[in-house]
């Protein structure tokens, strides 16, 4: 109830006014790493410098015409030089509707084409985040055809609360692809989305272990102390190869569980974000948790 109350609340215009001029003060930045690129690298070198490996994230979602969109793309391009600039262990996750995808899916598929060749010039890779089920197909096509582009240094996200998902990384295994694993952050129709939390961990897992095994390179991406867990001994026990997967956590949550998997040896890459929209990101963190929730409500009542 409270997470559905939370992830439409994200739509409600003036709570989203009220809570991006109080930003800041209301614990936005718990979990964004500042609105400019400069405040974002401090992060990222300090992330770094604890052992843990970034993706870096603008953030914004559907944007209002093609110049926009494009914007989107250059700034993308000047976070991969301010990258290749500082040696940064980092690389970019993009969302394909902030490229352009409502507005037109060649759009998009041109700007993340773009940015995943300026990503080329210093090596660097670039991921296509999941967003809501209208866009898994065009996101799978868009990913599917890069590929075929021979921009092999690219991946997506799969999430494992859609019944589909399972069929989709069959799909996919032929391109040894690059796959972030996620349990899924929208808020989906009972047709087409397990309704049960417990129904998508045990498909979560499913799917992580499929990856490990016959995938290219697998992601697990959550704060499941459990899943994680039960993926390091899934590791040990079949003997995955070190430099095929690595864990993903977002920036602010259960910082002590990240410092935990990265002392252990496990490669860690925290999702970072930063820029000025990063109120629909904030309210999707919110939902996930209510102890979030009292956390911002009390940061609102200290003033
Ligand atoms: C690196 C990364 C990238 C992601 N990319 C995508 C994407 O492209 N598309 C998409 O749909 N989703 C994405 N997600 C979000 C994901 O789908 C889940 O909504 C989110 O990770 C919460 O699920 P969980 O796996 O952590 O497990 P849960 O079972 O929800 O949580 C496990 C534990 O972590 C705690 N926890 C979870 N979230 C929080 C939080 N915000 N604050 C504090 N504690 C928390 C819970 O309380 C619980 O104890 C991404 C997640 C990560 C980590």
């Amino acid at each position: 109830m409270l997470r559905a109350a939370l992830l439409s609340a994200a739509g409600n215009r003036g709570l989203a006014r009220f809570v991006t001029k109080h930003g800041r003060r209301l614990g936005a930045y718990r979990f964004v790493a500042g609105e400019t690129l400069d405040e974002f690298m401090r992060v990222v070198a300090s992330t770094n410098a604890a052992g843990m490996r970034v993706a870096a994230g603008l953030l914004g979602e559907d944007v209002a015409d093609r110049a926009a969109a494009v914007a989107v793309a250059r700034e993308y391009e000047t976070v991969l030089d301010r990258f290749a600039a500082s040696r940064a262990n980092a690389n970019v996750a993009l969302k394909l509707t902030h490229l352009g995808l409502a507005i037109d899916r060649d759009l998009a598929s041109s700007n993340v084409e773009a940015v995943a060749r300026h990503a080329g010039l210093s090596g660097n890779f670039v991921r296509i985040d999941m967003e809501q089920s209208a866009h898994t197909d065009a996101t799978l096509a868009i990913y599917r055809s890069l590929r075929a582009r021979g921009q092999h240094k690219t991946g997506t996200v799969l999430q494992a609360y859609l019944y589909r998902t399972a069929a989709d990384l069959e799909s996919l295994l032929d391109l040894s692809p690059n796959l972030r694993l996620v349990k899924g952050a929208y808020l989906e129709p009972v047709e087409i989305a397990f309704p049960n939390k417990r129904d998508v961990d045990k498909a979560y897992v499913g799917l992580i272990e499929t990856s490990l095994l016959r995938g290219g390179f697998t992601a697990i991406a959550t704060h499941d102390a459990a899943v994680i867990e039960h993926s390091i001994e899934f590791i040990r026990s079949k003997r995955v190869r070190e430099g095929t997967y690595e864990f993903q956590m977002l920036y602010g949550v259960r910082p002590r569980l990240q410092a935990d998997v990265a002392r252990r040896g496990h490669a860690l890459r925290l999702a970072v974000p930063f820029g000025s929209q990063w109120y629909p990101y904030f309210m999707r963190r919110l939902a996930e948790r209510p102890a979030n929730v009292a956390f911002f409500l009390s940061s609102m009542w200290r003033g």
